[in-house]
Order: C-alpha cells, then sequence, then structure tokens
C-alpha cells in the first residue's frame, strides 16, 4: 500500500514536469511545429481508445460522430496533446453512468472537433480562469492532475492560429470546442 502510494506520486510528480517543461517549451518558442497532413478522424479515434479501460472501468458510454477524410495539416504530436487533455478531463469529472460524446465535422476552411461530456460542469467563475497555469477548479479532483493540461491545450490552439471554447453548466455537463483549420 505504501509502495503504491509512492508510486502513484512519483507519476503524479512525473506528469508535472513533463507538462512543465513542455509548456515552458512552447512559451519561449522552442518548439517549432513540424507540419504535416494527416487525418483528424483517425488521430481522434486512435487517442480516443487509448482510453477504453478508462471508460470501461467507469462505466461510461461513449458516443461518437466523426466525419471521415478530414485532412488538417499541423503538427500531430502537439494535436494529440490537445485530445488527451481534453479526454482525459472528460473522464475525470463524468461519473459513473455518464456520457462522453465526441464529434468532428468538417466546413470549408476548419475543422471543428467537439468533446462533450455529462459531468459535474462548471461554474462561469471557473471557467473563466481554466485556462490559465495551475488553476484548479474542482479541488475533489485536485489529486488527479495539476492544472497544467488546459494552459497548454490552449498554448497549443493559440500556435495553431485556432480557437477553443468551452460551454458548460453545474450538474448537467461541459463542451469543448476545438476549430482548427
Ligand atoms: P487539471 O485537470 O489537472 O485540474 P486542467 O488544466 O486540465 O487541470 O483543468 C483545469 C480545471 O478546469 C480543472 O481543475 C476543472 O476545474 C476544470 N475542468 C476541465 N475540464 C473539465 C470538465 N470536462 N468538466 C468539468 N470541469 C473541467
Amino acid at each position: 500500500e505504501y509502495a503504491k502510494g509512492i508510486t502513484d506520486g512519483s507519476r503524479r510528480m512525473a506528469d508535472m514536469m513533463t507538462n512543465i517543461l513542455k509548456l515552458n517549451r512552447l512559451e519561449n518558442q522552442q518548439i517549432y511545429p513540424q507540419v504535416s497532413e494527416f487525418d483528424l478522424g483517425e488521430q481522434l479515434c486512435e487517442c480516443l481508445l487509448q482510453y477504453e479501460n478508462v471508460w470501461e472501468k467507469a462505466n461510461i458510454e461513449i458516443e461518437t460522430d466523426i466525419a471521415e477524410d478530414v485532412k488538417v495539416k499541423a503538427d500531430a504530436e502537439l494535436l494529440g496533446h490537445v485530445w488527451n487533455n481534453l479526454f482525459s478531463n472528460a473522464f475525470k469529472f463524468t461519473p459513473s453512468g455518464g456520457t462522453v460524446t465526441v464529434s468532428l465535422i468538417a466546413t470549408d476552411h476548419h475543422a471543428i472537433v467537439k468533446v462533450r461530456d455529462t459531468g459535474c460542469g462548471m461554474t462561469a467563475e471557473v471557467g473563466a480562469h481554466i485556462f490559465e497555469k495551475f488553476y484548479q477548479g474542482d479541488t475533489s479532483h485536485s489529486v488527479q492532475g495539476n492544472g497544467l493540461g488546459l494552459a497548454l491545450v490552449k498554448r497549443v490552439i493559440d500556435i495553431m492560429h485556432g480557437e477553443i471554447g468551452v460551454e458548460s453548466a453545474v450538474g448537467v455537463g461541459t463542451t469543448f470546442t476545438v476549430k482548427i483549420r
């Protein structure tokens, strides 16, 4: 039991260090995006599938509505961080029996991804700060994170000249919308 506590603690510390270093490099422009063309729907599905054991264990329903053949020119690794953070938050803040929905549509010039959950939601006050470094609105889940995930997400989306928005209602759920070219 003690060993598990130590391992979990070290893992959280390592995750935090990785996030701090990534964010730092992004902010200091030491990461130059490696742009390539790839299928966004495939990336979303691959990323989502990594959470299969999480949603099965938590008894969370998954719904997807992912358009085919949506190609984007972007840094796949950086964009992968975005989906990972949004998915892991959706699962973290959604109780058993809830639903997480991922959708992708393409308009003439943009790809629009929505990650929706039926979780605890957040107040407008919390929503106004979530993209700030180290901000954690929900302290009951604070051991599972470090408040850096969405700061990193925002930085990546800014670098890509994209947009990210959030709509949320307490007790109803949250939807993050990401728009990229
Ligand atoms: P962390 O998840 O490590 O706390 P993040 O930067 O990923 O940090 O998120 C910041 C805060 O935004 C969270 O602490 C939580 O209050 C809020 N948040 C993010 N995603 C969701 C969500 N899907 N549902 C409810 N609250 C969320």
